[in-house]
């Protein structure tokens, strides 16, 4: 995501099959509050793991941590959605297919409208099936709220103990206000954002668990009632499939992503200017209700960055780029998809190579796409980083909270031109990273993996300082 001037507001999202690098070594890093009031609300999880201690666990520990927090292992999410443009709700229903983390046997998800089932108003859960057993949200002897972290969002736990090696079938339907899109009037998208942490749940599009290494396969299928002409675009293909008069849409992945990284989107289309060409072999749609100039100048940007993308590191990583181009400030990256303003159009279409295909296991390794994507973006004209530094920018975060630490636009940044200096220069830091690229996309890795590829490429800086420039409580 991109940083939004004035104020700032980003959010990102993601979730899949659970895909580890082994390699990781070993995770540690203790809790310690940043300065800032902000800093200290989102840490304020931060003392109950085990990983938030000052000891060395290896890498089981995180697997253990992770497995202990998020339960379950996602591999498909199936997801319908019927939208009538002047109504006040929309309806819902998923299909999400698991199976349970090792050494876990009680499934947990989060899902907001279970958390307003209580209220006749917005008596949102339609139903809720396990195992083709209907469940009843207000039964305690079904499912319970939870909350793993102190602070954290609530979560759903299923009162089953499930197999752990076998495979199972979550299925809910609800139906939620349209307001609650927080989308302008006539339109739909999914706002999938985890990564603006507990205060801002957005997991309204389908029951999942916050976990950034969750790579799933995504099927989603809008049905949008009423005559108005619709425009849909998001992640991985796209196919129309109208039927009985009603416009209808298939979505699909075609492979494990992150959930944080899909992005749907449904806009009027006398609304929005559609453009859609090749930029060096990759088919481009852009749909947007900006001027006819500001079009212009984003089929520039897009094409030039593409090709310098292309050349730098390689084939592009999804089948298509598509671009809903809005007047934000900001903008968020998606699978093969982004919602952005012009300004930070070219910063998300970095993000297609490193935050939605390079993904991270945990939330606080999240720093490292920021920090890659602005140094390509800004490398000549980095400042270095000062003598003695260092940072907490990982080691100061939870593995488990939701959020990451924005001085990863700045710090890290600067962090990624020291290694550039150290590899020999820009063009070698550029081959570096597009080797990190083939090796870890939709391998999900941590910053310890990192640190390991950055050590074992050069001999200027030692893993003690890479670990004081991110873990400074190491
Ligand atoms: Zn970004």
């Amino acid at each position: 995501m991109a940083r939004r001037q004035p104020a700032m507001l980003r959010g990102r999202t993601r979730l899949g099959g659970v895909r580890r690098a082994d390699s990781s070594p070993a995770v540690r890093g203790s809790c310690v509050a940043a300065a800032g009031a902000i800093a200290l609300t989102l840490l304020a999880g931060c003392s109950l793991g085990r990983e938030e201690t000052a000891t060395d666990p290896a890498s089981d520990a995180l697997d253990a941590r992770l497995a202990e927090t998020f339960r379950i292992d996602v591999s498909e999410l199936d997801v319908t959605y019927d939208f009538w443009p002047r109504g006040s709700r929309i309806r819902g229903s998923a299909v999400l297919r698991f199976k349970m983390r090792p050494g876990q046997t009680r499934p947990l998800f989060h899902f907001n409208p279970i958390r307003h089932a209580a209220g006749p108003e917005r008596a949102m859960l339609r139903s809720l099936e396990l195992d083709g057993e209907p469940l009843d949200p207000l039964d305690e002897e079904d499912l319970r709220r939870v909350r793993p972290l102190r602070s954290g969002e609530p979560a759903f736990e299923v009162q089953r103990e499930l197999a752990p090696s076998d495979a199972h079938t979550l299925r809910a339907s609800w139906s939620i206000p349209t307001r609650d899109l927080r989308a302008p009037p006539g339109q739909f998208y999914t706002n999938f954002d985890d990564t603006i942490g507990p205060k801002n749940e957005t997991e309204a599009w389908w029951p999942t668990i916050s976990s950034p290494e969750e790579l799933a396969r995504h099927r989603i299928h809008l049905r949008v009632h009423g005559d108005r002409r619709y425009t849909v675009l998001g992640s991985g293909v796209i196919r129309r499939r109208d039927a009985a008069g009603v416009q209808a849409w298939d979505l699909d992945t075609e492979r494990p992503v992150a959930s944080h990284t899909v992005m749907f989107a449904a806009v009027p289309s006398d609304q929005v200017r559609t453009a859609q060409f090749d930029a060096s072999g990759v088919e481009v749609r852009i749909v947007s209700d900006r001027s006819p100039a500001i079009m212009k100048r984003a089929r520039a940007i897009t094409r030039r960055t593409i090709a310098r993308l292309l050349d730098d590191f390689g084939p592009f990583p999804m089948p298509s780029m598509q671009i809903l181009l809005t007047g934000w400030g900001g903008g968020m990256e998606y699978y093969g998809a982004t919602r952005t303003g012009i300004g930070a159009l070219e910063h998300e279409l970095v993000h297609m190579y490193f935050g939605t295909a390079t993904v991270n296991r945990t939330w606080r390794d999240i720093w490292f796409d920021e920090a890659v994507v602005e140094w390509w973006q800004r490398r000549d004209r980095l400042a270095p980083l000062r003598p003695g530094f260092k940072s907490d920018i990982v080691g100061g975060r939870s593995v488990v909270q939701p959020g990451f630490d924005e001085a990863a636009y700045g710090n890290g940044a600067r962090i990624f031109g020291e290694i550039a200096r150290a590899l020999g220069g820009n063009r070698e830091m550029i081959a570096f990273l597009a080797d990190l690229h083939r090796r870890r996309a939709f391998e999900p890795f941590t910053t310890d993996d990192f640190i390991d590829d950055v050590v074992a490429a050069q001999s200027k800086i030692d893993r003690a300082e890479l670990e004081r420039w991110l873990f400074a409580t190491r």
